[in-house]
């Protein structure tokens, strides 16, 4: 299925949200694609309850607190979110663009709005020897289906919140279940530690701290366990079926690089008029782009992601002026926002 749309937004941190925004007030659609299952980019990925001061007129929110905001401010345009998927090429054709995701949707797309932050983030692997012939049937770096791991023996390495996390979901269907952390201090939610701590302590699951994984256990192409060197340096191993690893997410440029647009020191070259790369039709806005003075903080993107929208239009509708209204006075802008003059 080929998905036709107006606008196309690839990143769906709080610069491509707001995206949404900006276009939706001059009347157009978006579609946004991201790699990661959730929206809110670094926000939410990295900092969801650390707070922010420096939103303006907001005097503080936490970064989940901003998605929220976001996801509510655009709600009247109705985006359509592609969640989970990487856009894997981008291919200039007449009159748009072609753009495929992995797995393989397929967009036509008459502008595309880049707002990749520092690149789609990719869950950081366990380098292991035999861990990539694994992946996907007994090494995970995610969990798509919880009853894969039932009746199972589970070994969980990580120390934050998703480690945590699914530790305690898992472990009371699990045969056996060990949470393996490098160190002995966690940066998961204390009560989640407390949590599994106490199950531990009434003998539910094993913690095994300040120990490194040093080699995979298979029988032929199945895995047997994991091979752990311990803090005084001593051997140990733990016999798993499955190994889930929540090392963290770590952000790569990857394909962006390859369509063709100018790049300096991994960002994106954009004029500071319209935000519009080398290529007609795309544009840059958030952390991914660069030009003179550009700074990578939120309030940045807000403002690139407005001049972006109104380039958009005039490329869209050629030959047609494109007046600022405010959505203070103007019904046209309450109409599109859904509220009554
Ligand atoms: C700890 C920390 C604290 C911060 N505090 C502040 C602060 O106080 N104030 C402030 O202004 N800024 C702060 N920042 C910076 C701020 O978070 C970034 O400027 C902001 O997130 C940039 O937004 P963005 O939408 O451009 O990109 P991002 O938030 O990085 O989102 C980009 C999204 O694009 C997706 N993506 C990339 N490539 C692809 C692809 N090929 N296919 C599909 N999806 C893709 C990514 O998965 C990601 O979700 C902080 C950053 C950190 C790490």
């Amino acid at each position: 299925m080929v998905i036709q749309t107006d606008a196309l937004i690839i990143g769906a941190g709080p610069c491509g949200l707001f995206q949404v925004f900006e276009l939706g007030l001059l009347g157009i659609k978006a579609d946004i694609i991201d790699s990661l299952p959730a929206a809110g980019g670094q926000c939410t990925w990295l900092y969801p309850d650390k707070p922010i001061y420096d939103i303006p007129a907001v005097p503080v929110c936490t970064g989940a607190g901003l998605v929220a905001s976001l996801m509510t401010q655009i709600e009247p345009f109705k985006p359509v979110f592609h969640l989970g998927e990487e856009v894997v090429a981008l291919q200039p054709i007449e009159g748009g663009f072609r753009v495929r995701t992995a797995p393989g949707k397929e967009f036509l797309a008459k502008t595309i709005f880049i707002a990749g932050g520092v690149g789609s983030f990719q869950p950081r692997k366990l380098h292991l020897e035999g861990a990539d012939d694994l992946e996907g049937r007994f090494i995970h770096y995610s969990v798509q289906d919880p009853a894969l791991f039932k009746g199972k023996r589970l070994a969980i390495l990580g120390g934050g919140d998703s480690a945590l996390d699914w530790a305690l979901a898992l472990g009371p269907d699990a045969a056996a279940l060990t949470l393996i952390h490098r160190r002995d201090d966690y940066r998961a939610a204390p009560a989640s530690v407390a949590q599994l701590k106490s199950r531990a302590a009434s003998g539910a699951v094993e913690i095994i701290e300040s120990a490194s994984a040093t080699a995979l256990r298979r029988n032929g192409d199945r895995l047997t366990g994991i091979e752990l060197s311990l803090k005084d340096g001593s051997p140990r191993t733990v016999e798993a079926d499955h190994v889930l690893v929540f090392f963290g997410l770590s952000p790569k440029l990857g394909p962006i690089a390859e369509w063709g647009l100018t790049l300096h020191k991994k960002a994106i070259t954009v004029d500071t008029e319209a935000f519009q790369t080398n290529v007609p039709g795309i544009f840059a806005i958030g952390d991914i782009c660069d030009y003179p003075g550009k700074k990578k903080l939120i309030l940045s993107g807000f403002h690139e992601a407005a001049l972006a929208a109104f380039a958009a239009k005039a490329l869209l509708e050629p030959g047609k002026k494109v007046h600022l209204q405010y959505t203070t006075t103007s019904p046209l802008m309450h109409k599109r926002l859904g509220v009554a003059d």
